[in-house]
């Protein structure tokens, strides 16, 4: 039985294609489309929009997408078992969806895009759990901000989600809180349940949601702010008059000009707090 979009359930697709997920490509399959569909509106109007997508895999998400009216999706996908799947997808949406194959850590986004004709990019993807983090660090640290995309709407393990969004004097802050809250806003907009996937992973995933906000006009050079708080997380149990030393100069001016107590440790920083030292450190 076909699904409404003419094409077979996921189910259907995996066993035709015989796609066993790969460990080594973080594979974890999405075969409900209704979820897919849920997760494709969560990432707002896409009528007008292009949408980027890493990790296809089968089409799940992809076709969410396209159903819900993105009007071009270019996606990237590693494992080349995919490609003759997703060319299915693509000839039943009227090739309003464009397939790569490769490395999503090695590619140039914009180039594959090429024109937008003036339409909005946003990036949604159910990511594979073992470079995910490495993807979202390359698009939180674009020199260019505002960047090349409106919103990122990401699938993660819960705990990297919850690292995200978390605040100072809690466990989950760290390097990834602050790169994704010093010029964007993050939160958490629902769960995925481990049964959702085949095979299920070991544990709960989420749904998080990045908007680039403008740069304040005093923000810290992203090179230095990226070293800054690198250096202050690696340490984390340290007081940063320590833990700063491999900065390379004398942590206590900075810490002073800052108006940062020396004694102070990483996770009791705010985000304007890592501002204000980076910008005593350019
Ligand atoms: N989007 C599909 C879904 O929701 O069912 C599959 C998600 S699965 C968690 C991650 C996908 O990313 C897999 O299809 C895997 O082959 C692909 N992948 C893994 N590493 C990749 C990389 N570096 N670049 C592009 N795709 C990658």
């Amino acid at each position: 039985m076909m699904y409404q979009d003419g094409l077979p359930p996921l189910r259907e697709v995996l066993n035709h294609y015989d796609l066993q997920a790969k460990k080594t490509l973080g594979q974890n399959f999405l075969t409900d489309l209704n979820l897919t569909g849920k997760i494709a509106r969560s990432a707002g109007d896409l009528k007008n929009s292009i949408v980027y997508e890493v990790g296809p895999g089968p089409g799940a998400l992809t076709r969410g997408l396209l159903m819900n009216g993105a009007n071009r999706v270019v996606a990237v996908e590693m494992d080349h078992r995919c490609i003759e799947a997703l060319g299915d997808v693509s000839n039943a949406y009227d090739g309003r969806l464009v397939v790569h194959e490769g490395d999503a850590l090695k590619v140039d986004e914009m180039t594959l895009i090429g024109d937008t004709e003036g339409k909005d990019i946003h990036i949604v993807a159910n990511l594979p759990y073992n470079v995910g983090t490495a993807l979202l660090v390359k698009w939180m640290t674009a020199e260019n901000w505002k960047p090349w995309f409106k919103s990122l709407t990401l699938m993660f393990q819960k705990e990297v989600g919850e690292r995200i969004i978390a605040k100072p004097r809690t466990k989950a802050y760290g390097r990834l809180s602050v790169l994704c809250q010093y010029r964007a806003s993050a939160s958490l907009l629902f769960d995925i349940p481990r049964q959702a996937f085949i095979p299920p992973p070991k544990v709960t995933s989420c749904i998080v949601q990045i908007v680039p906000q403008d740069e304040k006009p005093d923000a810290p050079k992203q090179k230095i702010l990226e070293k800054l708080v690198s250096a202050a997380f690696n340490q984390r149990r340290k007081m940063l008059r320590a833990s700063l030393k491999t900065m390379g100069v004398d942590p206590l001016p900075k810490l002073a000009a800052a108006g940062i107590e020396q004694t102070a440790r990483a996770e009791e920083l705010s985000v304007d707090d890592f501002c204000r030292l980076a910008k005593e450190y350019e």
